[in-house]
């Protein structure tokens, strides 16, 4: 299995700012400084060797979109603002109009804020005939919500006008499907108006899916039901959008989690590799590096002898497993 990241970016969209521009060139001059280059390919070689990511690259834009590949058709979770550019790259790559797996969308939405649905009216394999859009939800008001944000006066196009068959499925909370090819397990989590998170299994491999979930009080119990959801997962994606201090104060009840919660759970879960997801919008590159850090440094400190491995999602990022 492979899982790529489409949109990373928490609560809303965010660019990199001419000023930022400008400060990673900065940097990146200041760094080269005592380096001479005979050739492009040592510039290159500079640049992955010796430019810290946030100089280099950007943590990126787009709003939660991750892809799960592995299966003959296309599974997704979630449709923010990085489901427009699946939508592009899938469009390139699939038979227009042929009746193909490679024309079955297979979108599994964690809840029906804003930042998780707002691609879609941007889905461009939506507006194709021949391509099925099957949408995955367990909110009463899944459909609804995606008939709502393209209705007028919010988008010129409705919903009912895009010309794939696009379905809507209802999925419980604690139920285990058979769902193209892949074993899919949902939990509600905690957050404001509900969400889900979903494990999906195959050919002995395990990803779980866990955005804008806040673990509070019961995370110190031995039979804390995500122990089970996530463990021994080959992947766990998890929501740390906060510090600790944050998570714990000013933002309590914000329906999101920290990165020291994310080890915590992962290291008791024995989850194999965790990414953090759903990045603050706040947050400027040289932070989410800080950030990415100091993950590995409470890691180090406080649970050395787990061996896991942890990333922070970018828009971009590709993981194999
Ligand atoms: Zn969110
Ligand atoms: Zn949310």
């Amino acid at each position: 299995m492979k899982v790529y990241f489409w949109g990373t970016r928490g609560s809303l969209p965010v660019s990199v700012t001419a000023e930022e521009v400008r400060a990673k060139m900065f940097r990146a001059i200041k760094k080269s400084k005592d380096h001479s280059f005979n050739n492009d390919e040592e510039i290159e070689k500079f640049i992955e060797k010796d430019l810290p990511f946030s100089i280099r690259g950007s943590y990126g834009t787009n709003t939660s979109c991750v892809e799960i590949m592995g299966g003959k058709e296309y599974i997704l979770c979630d449709g923010g603002t990085g489901l427009r550019d699946f939508g592009n790259h899938a469009s390139k790559s699939s038979n227009k109009g042929e009746p193909n797996q490679k024309n079955i969308f297979n979108i599994f939405i964690s809840h029906l804020h804003w930042d998780h649905i707002q691609g879609f009216p941007f889905f461009t394999p939506a507006y194709i005939e021949g391509n099925s859009v099957n949408i995955y939800g367990c909110h009463n008001e899944l459909e609804q919500a995606f008939i709502n944000q393209q209705n007028y006066p919010y988008f010129p196009v409705p919903l009912k006008y895009m010309k794939a068959d696009i379905r809507f499925i209802t999925l419980e909370s604690g139920k285990e499907y058979e769902i193209a090819g892949f074993k899919v397990k949902v939990m509600k989590q905690n957050h404001p108006g509900d969400s889900y998170g979903y494990r999906f299994e195959r050919d002995g491999k395990s990803i779980v899916y866990s955005t804008d979930c806040e673990h509070k009080d019961d995370v110190d119990n031995e039979d804390y039901v995500f122990l089970d959801f996530f463990r021994d997962a080959d992947l766990l994606i998890f929501d740390a959008q906060y510090e600790l201090e944050e998570a714990i104060d000013a933002k309590e009840n914000w329906g999101h989690s920290s990165n020291i919660i994310a080890v915590e759970l992962s290291v008791k879960a024995k989850v194999k590799r965790l990414c953090i997801f759903h990045n603050e919008p706040t947050f400027d590159d040289e932070k989410l590096d800080q950030f990415l850090e100091n993950t590995r440094r409470y890691l180090a400190i406080h649970a050395e002898s787990h061996p896991l491995k942890i990333d922070l999602a970018y828009d971009g990022l590709q993981i194999e497993l």
